[in-house]
């Protein structure tokens, strides 16, 4: 028996029984551009872990038949940042096909709750059952006294939502509610975090993976961090308990996408160097990659600490990682301190990139801007540091935001302190609350100057000056991802993370609260906008590449160094800006030498009880 989503017949006219087949369609939604239209690509930059996670849900669903032996569970997947979601076009498919559908729309950030919404309400005006899921949902759940008021409203529509993690076949109930016509307003499992462990694997159809530059695919290994950033989500929303997928895990995951003839991979656990079995995870990979031949390389996420651990480093490049994300956030340890990041310490920063930079691997970190001691001044200070003192290759910059199920937004929540009501904002790429000691103009200006400073054509040069010397340095890949992080910034006005290649735009899709435009405005800027930007990246790209041909060709390419590359002496290394300069600096060193004389006093003592 089929249904008939039809856009004139009211909800109650339709009911969801009898049927022989039922579609769960799980869309990953994407955010609105200042323009008010989904940022969306021919081929985005990463592909999303929490539509690998649902999809391997789904799948496991499936197999299990949880609507019954007769039901036809049909499953059907889409990543908004790179394919349009048409919902009249869905129902259609739905309608053509029969049976029931669930849309599930999953992942969803705080900046993307919008775009959600603007769905769901499109669906449900098809009849359509709708629950979403993600961070802005948990996050909201776990922290704030009340249900915001957004989510209210969607629940009174009959729009379902989803808080917790979905494994330990959480979504067996959703689904069966779904095919009974019965959802949920809510269904939390916020105070009941799932063990990871032989849970249904994370994959993502080839389909998804085509649609990403560089063909990655992307899965976690574990969840939760015991550290305790005021900024962050994660802790509150995936606790701080590291919960772990199991090496028998790690391996199947990777055999799956093998198969698939995907073999780039973006491990996106948070902080992997606090993941309880990294070691055992890593082994495994090694021994696929070692002894059975598997070519896999990865980019993971870490912290400022990772270089502590024993033979880290030194096992994650056996295990194939060639990039690698660190949460440095900022150079002041006053700033640190503030936001509780005290596991951050700034005289372990230049060891820690020197040592991911001896072993061939590309870093990334990312820079918060908008710490309570930050002034416009302090911070362009910071950068020139960075650029001549740490052997960093990317830097990304992210405007200090109190995300929706952070303890900062928590605190401004409770002293009713201003933060922008549109949550489209909350993606750390424009401002949302007022600073302490800049004028919102300085620090937007902060921002964009920040930016500028770090992709200009001198840091660049400088960058790929550092790789040139190295041997396993690949200036040609550096060069590629900082002209793809600089023109997104440039050109594209987007935040690199959201990136991608060749911006797709439609009219109709334009956010519910702003018109629609006349389709001879709308494609005429379209079309002007396609000719400036690619005059732009060819302008850019042409130079870049001029450059780096030079430098590659260049005969003393070999007899580069610089502050960042040296291995000072103490006194040398004392004398750095990094320490001179920065707010607490000086007592960051004192404390240093503190803690260098307990470790050799201990030292000393267990080598005499020996
Ligand atoms: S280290 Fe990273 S994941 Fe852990 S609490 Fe801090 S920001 Fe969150």
């Amino acid at each position: 028996m089929s249904v008939d989503y039809d856009v004139d017949r009211k909800p109650e006219e339709v009911g969801q029984k009898n049927y022989r087949k039922f579609h769960l369609i799980i869309i990953k939604p994407t955010h609105y551009d200042d323009e008010g239209y989904p940022i969306q690509w021919l081929r985005s930059a990463i592909p999303s872990n929490t539509l690998a996670c649902l999809y391997g849900l789904a799948e496991d669903c499936q197999k299990r038949k949880v609507l019954g032996e007769s039901i036809e569970l049909k499953l059907h997947s889409y990543d908004e940042t790179n394919i349009r979601v048409e919902p009249k076009r869905l129902a259609k498919m739905v309608q053509q096909d029969g049976g029931g559908a669930l849309i599930a729309l999953v992942g969803v950030q705080s900046n993307q709750f919008p775009r959600a919404l603007d769905l769901a309400r499109q669906f449900k005006a098809l009849n359509m059952e709708v629950c979403i899921g993600g961070f802005h949902v948990s996050g909201c759940i776990s922290m704030l006294p009340e249900v915001p008021q957004e989510i209210v409203e969607a629940q009174n529509e009959g729009i379902s939502f989803f808080a917790g993690e979905a494994e330990n076949q959480r979504l067996d109930e959703v689904l069966e509610d779904s095919f009974h016509g019965t959802l949920k307003p809510l269904y939390n499992y916020m105070n009941d975090l799932p063990n990871l462990d032989n849970q249904p694997d994370p994959i993502l159809p080839r389909k998804h993976i085509i649609r990403t530059l560089g063909s990655h695919s992307s899965f976690d290994l574990g969840r939760g961090c015991p550290y305790q950033c005021s900024f962050c989500t994660i802790i509150n929303v995936q606790g701080r308990k590291s919960r772990s997928r199991s090496a028998d895990d790690v391996e199947r995951i990777i055999r799956r996408n093998y198969a698939q003839g995907i073999d780039r991979f973006f491990i996106t656990d948070d902080n992997f160097a606090r993941n309880k079995d990294w070691e055992a995870l890593f082994d495994r990979i090694i021994d696929l990659r070692h002894r059975q031949g598997f070519n896999i390389k990865f980019l993971i996420q870490v912290d400022t600490l990772c270089h502590r651990i024993d033979r880290f480093i030194e096992k994650a490049c056996a295990a194939g990682v060639t990039r690698v994300f660190i949460g440095l956030e900022n150079i002041n340890p006053d700033n640190l301190l503030a936001a509780k990041k005290r596991q951050n310490k700034i005289t372990e920063y230049r060891q820690m990139l020197q040592e991911w930079r001896d072993h061939g691997a590309t870093t990334y970190a990312g820079y918060i801007i908008g710490f309570p001691s930050d002034t416009r001044e302090s911070i362009l200070r910071d950068i020139e540091i960075i650029k001549k003192e740490l052997p960093l290759d990317l830097l990304e910059f992210f405007y200090l935001t109190p995300l929706p199920g952070s303890e900062d937004h928590l605190n401004l929540y409770r002293k009713n302190a201003w933060m922008d009501e549109d949550l489209n904002k909350y993606d750390t790429n424009h401002r949302v609350s007022h600073h302490g000691k800049m004028s919102d103009e300085e620090w937007e200006s902060a921002y964009k100057e920040a930016w500028k400073s770090y992709y200009s054509r001198e840091h660049i040069e400088t960058v790929l000056r550092r790789a040139a010397v190295h041997k396993r340095g690949r200036p040609s890949n550096k060069l590629f991802l900082m002209l793809f992080f600089h023109l997104m910034v440039k050109l594209e006005g987007v935040h690199p993370l959201e990136g991608g290649f060749f911006r797709l735009k439609y009219r109709k899709d334009r956010r519910s609260t702003l018109p629609l435009e006349n389709p001879f405005v709308f494609y005429s800027r379209y079309f002007a906008e396609i000719i400036g930007k690619h005059w732009g990246y060819l302008k850019d790209v042409t130079r870049f590449y001029w450059l780096y041909y030079k430098l590659k060709n260049s005969p003393d390419r070999m007899n580069y160094s610089d502050t960042a590359l040296e291995k000072g002496s103490e006194e040398e290394e004392e004398g750095l800006r990094l320490y001179k300069d920065t707010a607490g600096g000086e007592a960051a060193i004192e404390k240093m030498k503190k803690t260098q004389a307990i470790r050799d006093r201990v030292a000393a003592k267990n080598v005499s009880s020996q």
